[in-house]
């Protein structure tokens, strides 16, 4: 029996596991896929406090270090379910393991929606980014294409234009689908050339990305010559599979309070995955703090 099951080692998770053992906690981290998460995709984080600059990698493996270190246990396991016996937990995973716990901190992230068209995983973190909140910087004074019709989208487009000489904003359909005051702020911007009715069909480039091409209703196809392409179609969070233990929100992420609690007593959730407004590094590691504490404090008060 672990004090605390952790699921998914991106930031929110491997903070939740630090603050729950230094609280004097057992934890075990399972995670899917990737340790680190969605940072270690990143290749230059320039906004996490006291690191002027570092790569997504790095952090993440500084993190790892950290808890382990501690004494966290980490495997690599695909959880699929969680189920409440009495006051403990099992969580499952995808090989039919079982692991027992008290408390259970999820914190599996959300993942960009993506095109699925060729050249796009090849070129992510190489032109093709999904933040141009934290990426965009580096593209500045070149012009650039930005690819989305709702709030992010506008948002992205707005914020690129006042570093860019050139912002090409493509949409599937003939009209913004986000705030009207924001598609009244990017109307005033003379560098932004909005590009509507075209579907993004393949992104070019071997190492680097160097053109999107598009195909018009007419089936005509063209490309535009950029060497970055910011994506903002969506958010997709992984919350399916605990419905029948936390409450999700109509877009799927996990409705918790102040302290990460969610509906089932015991349950947290912490960074991308839950609902919240900005997602980030700091507010992933902010809940992630709060939720290990959080737990710790629910296993003192009910073990
Ligand atoms: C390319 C890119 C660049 C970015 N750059 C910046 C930046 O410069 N600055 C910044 O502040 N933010 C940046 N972000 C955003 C930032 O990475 C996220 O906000 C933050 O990492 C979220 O952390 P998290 O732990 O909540 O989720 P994630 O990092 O998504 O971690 C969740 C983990 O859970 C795992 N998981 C999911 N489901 C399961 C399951 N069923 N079983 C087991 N494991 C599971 C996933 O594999 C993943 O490893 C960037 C994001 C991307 C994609």
């Amino acid at each position: 029996m672990t004090d605390i099951i952790v699921i998914g080692a991106g930031v929110a998770g491997m903070t939740a596991a630090l603050n729950a053992l230094r609280n004097g906690k057992t934890v075990l981290i399972l995670e899917q896929e990737t340790l680190g998460g969605q940072i270690s995709f990143s290749p230059r984080v320039e906004n996490f406090p006291t690191i002027t600059q570092i790569t997504g990698m790095e952090l993440a493996d500084r993190l790892y270090e950290q808890v382990t270190a501690l004494g966290a246990e980490v495997e690599l396991e695909k959880v699929e379910r969680i189920e409440q016996q009495g006051n403990v937990f099992n969580v499952i995973s995808e090989d039919d393991k079982s692991f027992t716990a008290r408390s259970v901190i999820i914190a599996t992230g959300v993942k960009s929606r993506r095109f699925t068209i060729p050249g796009e995983e090849e070129l992510e973190g190489k032109g093709i980014s999904y933040c141009a909140l934290c990426d965009g910087a580096f593209y500045k004074g070149q012009e650039v294409a930005l690819i989305g019709d709702g709030n992010t989208a506008l948002q992205y487009a707005i914020l690129l234009s006042s570093y860019c000489p050139k912002v090409y904003v493509c949409t599937l359909f003939d009209k913004f689908f986000g705030d009207k005051a924001l598609v009244k702020v990017l109307e005033t911007k003379e560098n932004i050339e909005v590009v509507h009715n075209i579907s993004a069909i393949r992104f070019e480039g071997e190492s680097e990305l160097t053109g999107v091409t598009f195909k018009r209703q007419d089936n005509s196809e063209f490309t535009l010559n950029v060497k970055a392409c910011f994506v903002a179609i969506g958010q997709v969070p992984k919350n399916e599979a605990f419905k029948n233990i936390v409450d999700l929100d109509n877009e799927g992420y996990i409705i918790s309070n102040e302290t990460c609690a969610t509906r089932t007593l015991g349950v947290f959730a912490a960074g991308d995955c839950r609902t919240k407004d900005v997602r980030q590094l700091t507010t992933a590691a902010s809940d992630g703090a709060v939720a290990g504490y959080a737990a710790s404090q629910y296993i003192d008060q009910n073990f």
